[in-house]
């Protein structure tokens, strides 16, 4: 059972005064377990939509989308809330860190409202991950006091907090230097290969691109792929 599957999702954006314009045009996509895939093209091109929809962020005006062989357009937002929470990891530009906190809290915080984690090893979980991100260090440190990249790292540790099978990212290295963007994308590389996490990476780096198992590129609200 793929990961993800659309077929034929259409997205359109209500202007108002009937106003409405499709801005994905029919997107099939399948996504496999540990697939790693890179997301290119123009800004504009419908890449955030596609990722909001995949993430149950936002719902496609038609088609189908199954996440987990799970068929989602019937579900209501409560059932596509826990969905999401189970399944769906998410690491943005903007990583949306909650400043007074520290490293270790703000990866333990996706972990306090699930009974699955919430327990003894919660600490010693996120821990392990900011470990695995190279900031064991930094781990009582405020985020405020951390650099770009490293909060980009714990946005990363945090993304990982609940082991899910599929992780979105929407341009997670784009206001990063090339060393940190190259450590940021070893850490998702990493997640991808050990624990055969799926991931949908955008990206307009070629050379980060490059290294993904395939690209899809979004092109006017379609898919071209090359491969
Ligand atoms: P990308 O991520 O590739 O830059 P987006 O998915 O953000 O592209 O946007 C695709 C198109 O959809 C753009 O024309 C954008 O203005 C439009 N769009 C995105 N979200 C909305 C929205 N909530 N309401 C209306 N138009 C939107
Ligand atoms: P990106 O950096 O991926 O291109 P944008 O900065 O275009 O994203 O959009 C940021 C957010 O604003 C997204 O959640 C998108 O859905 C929303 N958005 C984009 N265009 C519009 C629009 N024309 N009207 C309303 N919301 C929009």
């Amino acid at each position: 059972e793929p990961v993800v599957c659309l077929h034929d999702v259409r997205k359109a954006f209500n202007l108002g005064l009937a106003n409405e314009t499709e801005v994905l045009h029919g997107i099939d996509l399948t996504l496999e377990r540990g697939e790693f895939c890179a997301v290119m093209g123009p800004s504009g091109s419908g890449k955030s939509t596609l990722l909001n929809i995949v993430g149950l962020l936002d719902r496609p005006t038609s088609g189908s989308l199954r996440i987990g062989g799970e068929e989602t357009g019937a579900l209501d937002d409560h059932a596509l809330t826990r969905l999401r929470g189970h399944n769906i990891g998410f690491v943005f530009q903007y990583h949306n860190l909650l400043a007074g906190f520290t490293a270790l809290e703000n990866v333990m915080m996706p972990m306090l409202g699930d009974a699955t984690f919430f327990n003894d090893g919660m600490a010693q979980r996120a821990a392990a991950l900011l470990d695995s991100v190279g900031l064991s260090k930094w781990r009582d440190s405020r985020v405020t006091e951390l650099s770009g990249g490293q909060q980009q790292r714990v946005a990363v540790a945090r993304s990982l907090a609940m082991a899910p099978p599929l992780l979105l990212a929407d341009e997670p290295t784009g206001n990063l230097d090339t060393k940190s963007a190259d450590a940021v994308f070893e850490q998702l590389r990493k997640a991808n290969r050990e624990h055969g996490m799926a991931v949908l990476f955008v990206t307009h780096n070629p050379l980060l691109a490059a290294r993904c198992d395939r690209i899809i590129h979004v092109v006017d609200g379609r898919l071209r792929s090359y491969a």
